[in-house]
């Protein structure tokens, strides 16, 4: 296997994240690889119009980023890399897990074969867009029922 220098584990804290951050130690330990999370918010905030403001003027949009930054942090730390850097992102997941290992220059993305979009698939949506999209190497670990 290519000797990686620079691991971006796409984490969407569903069940399979596990299998994503076991897969990552096992490849990152031998190769002496940094790691980095990433965690994309999907919120857009369309679907709560101005004109219906929430309870004392709540931002969830900015709210939904906070708490994805607590869980991600709490996520690496249980999982063994307290020192990674964390991206919590919002937008695509397809699009912000790309643009982040370019801009970061890592060099093998892991992710679900799966998640919280895709168990009907063959490959989740992400998991599809992110081989399409990216321009280093892409683990797709298997998790789910097929
Ligand atoms: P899915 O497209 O939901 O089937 O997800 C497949 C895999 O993409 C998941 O196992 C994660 O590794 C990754 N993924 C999905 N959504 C996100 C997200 N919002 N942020 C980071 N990674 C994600």
């Amino acid at each position: 296997m290519a000797e990686y220098q620079h691991i971006l584990l796409a984490v969407d804290f569903s069940p399979e994240a596990e299998m994503v951050t076991r897969k990552g130690r096992e490849i990152a330990e031998p190769n002496g690889a940094k790691v980095s999370l990433v965690h994309v918010v999907e919120y857009t905030g369309s679907t709560y119009p101005p004109e219906v403001p929430f309870p004392e003027g709540v931002d969830l949009s900015r709210r939904l980023l906070e708490h994805a930054e607590v869980a991600l942090k709490e996520l690496a730390i249980t999982h063994g890399f307290p020192n990674a850097r964390r991206y919590v992102e919002s937008g695509s997941p397809k699009q912000e897990i790309t643009r982040i290992a370019e801009e970061n220059s890592v060099d093998l993305i892991i992710i679900g074969s799966h998640g919280r979009h895709g168990l009907q698939l063959l490959l989740g949506s992400t998991a599809n867009g992110v081989l399409h999209l990216a321009k280093c190497d892409v683990l797709a670990v298997r998790v789910g029922h097929r």
